[in-house]
């Protein structure tokens, strides 16, 4: 590669200025989300494979992975039957011989020849009486080169992108540039928090010498990540604190009527979380608050009577739901409770926009994200709702502020976030916490069967059908996409239509939204018996008169996908059972559906998946890519978040506006998360 070209290009310039970065590999790397040269360099391995030591061939053992230096002897090429083609090595160190395989290694034979010096990582195996290995990882050392030792990184990859050219281009750039990187953070809180620079984190993450210097790399990058976001929440915060909130009456008529016309009384877990809404709601100071609650504890009532302070008092109020056919359902549930008291409610899609919101008609809103889009203006908005919605985060919040007022917000979920992640992602919530259900609940027995019994799952739901109950079939998860997952669950639903006196409804994520909510409906009405669906059942859907579910494959699924399953019955008065059908393969997923079997409770569940999984993977958080973490682990790393927030109130006490010199790109890290659409004039 030439050096003097590479030195006069910049971090923002595009990758396809970088040698063998054509078109093709640059639509590849667009997949992985790099476009410029500075993007690679926050491209972080996936993993690592360990060459901090060489082994010897004549020490090597059968079944280690281990790394060896060593020259080729010869190379022999084969066919395979089925046209593929094989190449052999013979390689050796001095203490020993080593026989090499690589399949389908075309695009690798130009570097080995005899002659040529390789490091060599891989797993040692005895192959007729002979050292080998297959498709080990390898470097090429040229000339008189020393190996370079230490973790070798190993990317994510898309498209053609093959391994060895991104470790390639990353060895020659980030060398190079991590170097040029400015710190953001004063030398004076990386002293007294012993953090190390980001120019080396950056360069040593990619790179590492060994364990010890990756976690330190990591230790850094983790605290910029935790304190960027830190920083936008607190800023937020600080701006938004002089914009008050309408003040409402939170006990006014129609909380009153809405409170006599309940057919139950409140649990005392909804109870106490009202009582602290109500209070805030009060207040010119707009509300905060995270409502968590299990699966079935009765959020929705409660959101439901916060979005009545507002209507009562002359506001509207929005809800938003995580997908179009939850909101769907939000809006006949609540017409249900709000038809009787007059007060409209309204279902506004992606793309549309209401008159009578427009026009500060007192109302409830229902709606996706679709709701904080530029088409949807609300004139008057008091209480603004989120329901399980991870993603919901600073950036959201900052869209909302934008919209003229600043409304009360609650944050509903059925997900247990440690108080202080909460805080990161959301904001400085409050958190109402219910531990209660209401009463009257069966809970939900739950069964495990291996395959060959399903029958019994089946007996379980012709009986139920028989009683004029409901169910739900779950389809298993075949695939990555709706697409594929669909597609099995309409075979599943055909075939059993077949069976006498069922009626049968089918539902997946690829169905046109108008032909979710017939099916839907016709469920909630009872014309359709058996509910065969895939995951886009889990959150939410509420019909109490489903009393069985089964769950096809249910090994597949993660602890919290299963109990947000097992939460769509038992929502009624009738006892209910969850069939868990599966053939576990590994010990992880028997520790599932134990648990399953073991306990109702979420917030148990939660500390058992913790203890399955290991930190980290819990809830799907990395999943829903919650706050945009790639390093952090926000359960595993909380101490580290911690000291994160402590800073980012340093910093913003010293220099609210960010203005002095040492905090520019501390300053542009803010502007960055919050995203272009924040009106700069709200930033000065
Ligand atoms: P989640 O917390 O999962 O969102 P929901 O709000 O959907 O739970 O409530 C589950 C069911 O419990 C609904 O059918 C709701 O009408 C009912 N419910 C709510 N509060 C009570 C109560 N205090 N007593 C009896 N049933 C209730
Ligand atoms: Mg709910």
């Amino acid at each position: 590669m030439d050096g003097g070209h590479l030195a006069t290009l910049t971090l923002g310039d595009s990758v396809t200025r970088l040698p063998g970065v054509g078109a093709k590999r640059a639509e590849d790397f667009r997949k992985l989300g790099v476009e410029t040269i500075g993007d690679l360099l926050t491209l972080w391995p996936r993993r690592y494979i360990d060459r901090t030591r060489i082994t010897p061939i004549g020490e090597l053992r059968p079944g280690a992975t281990s790394t060896v230096e060593v020259t080729i002897q010869s190379v022999a090429e084969r066919m395979l039957a089925r046209g593929q083609k094989v190449t052999s090595l013979s390689v050796s160190d001095g203490t020993g011989r080593l026989d090499v395989t690589f399949f389908h290694a075309g695009w690798i034979k130009r570097h080995l020849r005899p002659g040529v010096r390789l490091l060599m990582t891989g797993r040692v195996e005895v192959f007729r009486h002979q050292l080998a290995m297959t498709h080990p990882e390898f470097a090429v050392l040229t000339g008189a080169e020393r190996p370079r030792l230490g973790l070798w990184p190993i990317y994510p990859l898309a498209g053609e992108l093959k391994q060895r050219f991104v470790q390639e281009l990353e060895a020659q750039v980030v060398p190079m540039w991590a170097a040029k990187l400015d710190d953001p953070l004063p030398l004076a809180i990386r002293q007294q928090r012993q953090l190390r620079d980001r120019a080396s984190s950056v360069e040593h993450l990619h790179f590492p010498q060994d364990v010890g210097d990756r976690e330190s790399a990591r230790r850094r990058l983790v605290f910029d990540e935790f304190l960027r976001v830190s920083l936008a929440v607190l800023w937020l915060n600080q701006r938004s604190g002089g914009r008050p909130a309408p003040v409402l009456d939170a006990k006014n008529a129609l909380v009153q009527r809405l409170l006599s016309a309940l057919p139950f009384s409140l649990t005392p877990g909804q109870q106490a979380a009202w009582a602290d809404i109500a209070h805030d709601l009060t207040q010119e100071k707009p509300m905060a608050r995270l409502l968590q609650g299990d699966v079935g504890s009765g959020k929705t009532l409660v959101a439901l009577l916060a979005m009545l302070a507002a209507v009562g008092s002359g506001y509207q109020a929005a809800l938003m739901a995580p997908t179009e056919l939850l909101a769907e359902q939000h809006q006949e549930s609540l017409a249900n409770w709000l038809s009787p008291l007059g007060v409209p409610v309204g279902l506004i899609r992606a793309g549309q926009s209401d008159e009578r919101v427009a026009s500060g008609e007192p109302m409830v809103v229902v709606g996706t994200h679709a709701l904080i889009s530029e088409r949807v203006t609300f004139d008057r908005l008091g209480v603004v709702v989120v329901d399980e919605q991870h993603r919901f985060g600073v950036r959201q919040r900052a869209r909302l502020s934008e919209k003229g007022t600043a409304p009360h917000m609650l944050v509903m979920t059925a997900t247990p976030i440690p108080r202080t992640l909460a805080l990161t992602v959301y904001g400085d919530l409050a958190i109402s916490r219910m531990g209660d259900k209401p009463p009257g609940r069966w809970p939900v027995t739950t069964v495990h069967l291996r395959g060959r019994d399903r029958r019994q799952a089946y007996v379980a739901v012709q009986q139920a059908v028989r009683q004029g109950r409901q169910a739900y079939v779950i389809c298993p998860l075949v695939g990555d996409t709706e697409e594929v997952n669909g597609k099995a669950a309409q075979q599943l639903a055909e075939g059993m239509r077949t069976l006498p006196g069922w009626r049968v409804g089918l539902i997946h994520g690829r169905l046109p939204s108008h032909e979710k909510a017939k099916v839907m409906e016709d469920f909630r009405r009872g014309s359709i018996d058996v509910l065969v669906g895939t995951t886009i059942l889990e959150v939410g859907i509420d019909v109490p008169n489903a009393t069985v579910i089964v769950i096809e494959e249910a090994d597949r699924f993660g602890l919290a996908q299963l109990h947000q399953l097992r939460g769509r019955v038992g929502r009624g008065p009738a006892p209910a059972t969850c069939y868990l059908i599966a053939d576990p393969t590994t010990p992880e997923a028997e520790a599932r559906l134990e648990a399953m079997v073991m306990t109702q409770d979420g917030y148990e569940l939660a500390e058992r998946d913790l203890a399955i999984r290991g930190p980290g993977e819990v809830l799907g958080m990395r999943q829903h890519g919650l706050a945009g973490f790639q390093l952090a682990d926000p359960i595993g790393d909380l101490a580290l978040l911690e000291d994160a927030r402590v800073v980012a109130r340093q910093i913003l006490a010293d220099d609210p506006t960010l203005d002095h010199d040492d905090h520019r790109i501390l300053k542009a890290w803010v502007h960055e998360m919050l995203g272009s659409e924040w009106p700069t004039s709200v930033l000065h």
